[in-house]
């Protein structure tokens, strides 16, 4: 394997070819400049396998090779290496992800033979994993087609307290049973179906399986609040309040425990229709949630302008939380907040025991996230419910 380090200090350079040699790695080319590591590259190194870069260098800098390596597809990994603090690095990382480079580690100098050991155990998790989607795209009719066919399926994924860790509901994910691609996640075809006017439709059968589904779960004792994702399409839509309330009175379900999550994904097309949807909605008692709260659209402007019960904090904010000064900051300012404007609080992609611990001691009302369960098939939930409470009960004691 062989390893390319760019830095324009020589005693940096020195001093990591002398530990990954220690590390028994003796492939190792360096160079001081850009430039020079650009002509190794097209001089056919296509051997290179990890690419050490600093970001701070003073012709072309650490982001003009990042930019040269996405546009040339370079296939190996890349670590980046800097001087300087937390959230340049950060930025930088964001960066090369961008641009589908697979970054293996962001290492702060001076670098220590353990982070080189890290970056070169990623390493050696093996070449399968890419960050590149699979990019498969749908025709709208056959989109159209699965709607009608009943070939979209929910999946539901568990929430519980912070507090008590007792389970308090779920959230339904709608997913796309296709005949040909097995399971296709909502991200391949719910944006396909807002630009074609299929979101209408699409909306009411998630709705509906989902009130059906709490329906039997509620009458096998299981009382669960469900939420389910709105567009904002839907609701430019005059009917959609009434077609709620409708389906809510049918399954005789208690209007509080059903909660529509709305995301803003691009500018409303019709502000006031929107507005008069969620104020009928909310006057019948649904619970309406702010989802993905922090990105893009959905942010301080909406909770001025419309009556939300619950701000779920984006998943983009919350894992990792604990260790990163700037997502404690942007979890704490909205968790305050929320408090302040008495409304609940969600946390989702919580990931890990750090996430939860954190979350918990900071007031959170409710999590969700890979560490409690991944979004499943209605069937499963039962046995998750049951199997969930002595996990949940050692959760819920605080920790010493
Ligand atoms: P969302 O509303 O933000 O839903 C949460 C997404 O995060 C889900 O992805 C879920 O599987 C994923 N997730 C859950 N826990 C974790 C975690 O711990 N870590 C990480 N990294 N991710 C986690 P999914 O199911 O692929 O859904 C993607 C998006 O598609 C949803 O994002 C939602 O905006 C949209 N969507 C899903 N179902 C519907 C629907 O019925 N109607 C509409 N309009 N949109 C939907
Ligand atoms: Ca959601
Ligand atoms: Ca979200």
């Amino acid at each position: 394997m062989g390893i390319l380090i760019v830095d324009d200090e020589q005693f940096t350079l020195k001093l990591i070819a002398h530990q990954l040699a220690n590390l028994g790695y003796g492939d190792v080319i360096a160079c001081e400049r850009v430039d020079d590591a650009i002509a190794m590259l097209v001089d056919g190194h296509s051997d290179i396998s990890l690419i050490l870069c600093d970001l701070q260098m003073p012709e072309k800098d650490g982001i003009e090779f990042v930019r040269y390596l996405g546009r040339t597809r370079y296939p190996g990994r890349l670590a980046l290496l800097s001087g300087e603090d937390e959230r340049t690095l950060q930025a930088a990382e964001k960066l090369a992800k961008g641009h589908q480079l697979d970054i293996v580690g962001v290492l702060h100098k001076p670098v220590t033979p353990e982070q080189l050991r890290q970056v070169l155990n990623g390493n050696v998790r093996g070449t399968a994993q890419s960050s590149r989607g699979t990019g498969v795209s749908y025709a709208v009719e056959d989109l159209r087609r699965a709607i009608t066919a009943g070939e979209l399926v929910n999946y539901y994924q568990p929430q519980v307290a912070f507090a008590s860790s007792a389970v308090t509901g779920v959230e339904t994910l709608v997913r796309w049973q296709h005949p040909v691609d097995g399971l296709v996640g909502p991200d391949q075809f719910i944006t396909l179906a807002e630009e074609n006017g299929l979101i209408g439709g699409l909306t009411r059968t998630v709705v509906s399986a989902a009130l059906r589904q709490v329906c039997l779960w509620q009458d096998a004792g299981l009382d669960l609040q469900v939420a389910i994702n709105v567009s904002m399409d839907d609701l430019a839509d005059l009917d959609f309040a009434d077609f709620i309330t409708h389906e809510i009175d049918t399954f005789g379900i208690a209007p509080q425990r059903v909660v529509l999550e709305i995301t803003e994904s691009r500018v409303m097309s019709d502000p006031l229709t929107a507005l008069d949807s969620l104020t009928r909605l909310r006057l019948k008692h649904i619970v309406l949630s702010i989802d993905d709260f922090g990105t893009g659209y959905s942010s301080l402007a909406q909770l001025r302008d419309l009556p939300f019960d619950e701000l779920k904090i984006d998943r983009g904010f919350i894992h990792q939380s604990s260790r990163n000064k700037s997502l404690t900051a942007i979890v704490a300012a909205n968790l305050n907040m929320a408090r302040q404007l008495g409304m609940r609080t969600v946390a989702e992609g919580v990931q890990d025991q750090a996430d939860w611990d954190f979350l918990q001691a900071s007031g959170c009302d409710t999590a969700q996230g890979y560490f409690i369960a991944p979004p499943m098939p209605a069937r499963a939930l039962p046995d998750w419910v049951a199997n969930w409470e002595a996990r949940g009960r050692r959760l819920a004691e605080p920790t010493p």
